[in-house]
């Protein structure tokens, strides 16, 4: 017996947002408005030629939708995270990349956070409007990989400066950026009490520093995301480069992560939200033994349990905003919405191909192109088997594994 009638989703719309206020739904809409200026063909040019997106970062940032968490007395919308985890998961439910933008929102958090009053008030507006871009995050090194506690790079202080040797890789679009949240050690590990203690962030105006001190080198890979190793040589910075406290840098680093967690989570809805409209329509409408192959229970029971999936990993990424926006420790929440997301995404891009047959893996769908991007969002920024560790030792008082 069903459950009663409803009526299908119609391509392309989500019906889901009815639950959200007037605000929200509006931002839905003008993001999508904006994305549609932004088709298949547009990020299959950039893909091949492995292009930075610049027209469509740019009109991102002249519609104001960068400068979301911004506060209004320097120039942005003064949003909360809903707001921005709505515009990151509607450019992935358009087809398009957010990877090519996403980290100024989460990066912003940072800088809210614990900038000084002059590095808001001589950045935030230049961001704003588009002047500058704070679009890179120097956290990862070869050596150390996830272990973030044993990277090596060192800022030295040196009078009013602070000199910092070493290196970083996977940092994105560090070619495209002009600022980068750097992480580095400023006191060795051998001489700090606690071994969360000893990290410094600093905020580095790289216009200031490339070719004197800092050399970027692209990395190629599976897909369109611009990393790139970066090395420090002796690279000199001004001491008001520093965020924060010397030293709590990790400190700063856990608690922007709850926001990261949740915008990549947000993506990674919108990208589930994609494959499951591009296999829907395309179920519906391909047509093998004189039938569409959507009437097959083997290709739409795929399709059925992927849109419950992300359904309820969508629940989660709204909890976990909401918890963060009240102001609560989102940690759990966090965690387990980029758990659930980034899983739901994967599912329903290797449901997408296995819809589309042969044509999954032509480039002129996009499912192809899609698919190797959301690929990533399983290992980066965090992986899956470190937020299981999270929730086994934090929230569920295992022993520690590492
Ligand atoms: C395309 C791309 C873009 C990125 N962008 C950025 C960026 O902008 N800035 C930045 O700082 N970083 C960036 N990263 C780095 C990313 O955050 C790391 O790749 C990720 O955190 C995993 O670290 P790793 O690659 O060093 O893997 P490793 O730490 O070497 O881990 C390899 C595997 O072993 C597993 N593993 C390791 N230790 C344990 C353990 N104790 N228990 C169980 N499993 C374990 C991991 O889960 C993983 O699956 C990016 C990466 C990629 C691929």
């Amino acid at each position: 017996m069903s459950a009663g009638k409803s009526t299908p989703r119609q391509s392309g719309a989500y019906e889901a947002m009815q639950s959200e206020n007037e605000e929200l739904a509006e931002i839905r809409r003008a993001v999508r408005s904006l994305c549609d200026e932004f088709p298949g063909e547009y990020w299959r040019a950039k893909d091949a030629a492995r292009e930075y997106p610049d027209e469509f970062v740019d009109a991102l940032t002249k519609a104001g939708f960068l400068a979301a968490l911004i506060p209004t007395e320097y120039g942005g919308s003064g949003l909360k995270l809903d707001a921005a985890a709505v515009i990151m998961e509607e450019i992935q439910a358009s087809g398009c990349n957010g990877g090519a933008a996403h980290a100024q929102m989460y990066i912003m958090n940072t800088l809210l956070r614990y900038g000084s009053e002059g590095q808001k008030s001589e950045y935030l507006p230049k961001i704003a409007t588009g002047e500058l871009r704070l679009q890179a995050f120097g956290v990862s090194e070869p050596t150390s990989g996830t272990d973030t506690l044993s990277l090596k790079t060192r800022a030295v202080r040196d009078g009013d400066e602070y000199v910092i040797n070493g290196q970083k890789i996977w940092t994105s679009r560090a070619e495209h950026s002009d600022l980068m949240l750097l992480l580095a050690r400023t006191t060795p590990r051998e001489e700090v009490e606690k071994k969360t203690e000893g990290l410094s962030m600093f905020l580095v105006d790289m216009r200031e520093v490339i070719g004197k001190g800092m050399a970027i080198k692209p990395i190629r890979t599976m897909m369109n995301h611009s990393s790139c190793e970066v090395f420090f040589d002796d690279m000199r910075i001004p001491a008001s480069a520093l965020v924060g406290e010397e030293g709590k840098g990790f400190r700063y680093i856990l608690s922007g992560m709850n926001a990261e967690r949740i915008l990549i989570a947000a993506e990674c809805i919108g990208d589930a939200r994609w494959f499951i409209d591009q296999a829907k329509t395309y179920a519906s409408d391909r047509k093998v033994f004189a039938r569409p192959i959507g009437q097959n229970q083997g290709v739409q029971f795929p399709i059925a349990r992927c849109y419950a999936q992300m359904r309820a990993a969508e629940l989660m990424v709204r909890h976990a905003a909401q918890v963060y926006d009240e102001g609560g420790n989102a940690g759990e929440e966090a965690n387990m919405a980029k758990l659930l997301a980034s899983e739901a995404s994967w599912a329903a891009a290797d449901m997408c191909v296995q819809t589309f047959g042969g044509f999954g893996f032509a480039e002129e769908y996009d499912v192809e192109r899609k698919f190797r991007e959301a690929r990533l969002y399983t290992v980066a920024p965090i992986s899956t088997n470190l937020i299981l560790s999270y929730l086994a030792e934090h929230v569920l008082g295992l022993p520690r594994s590492y």
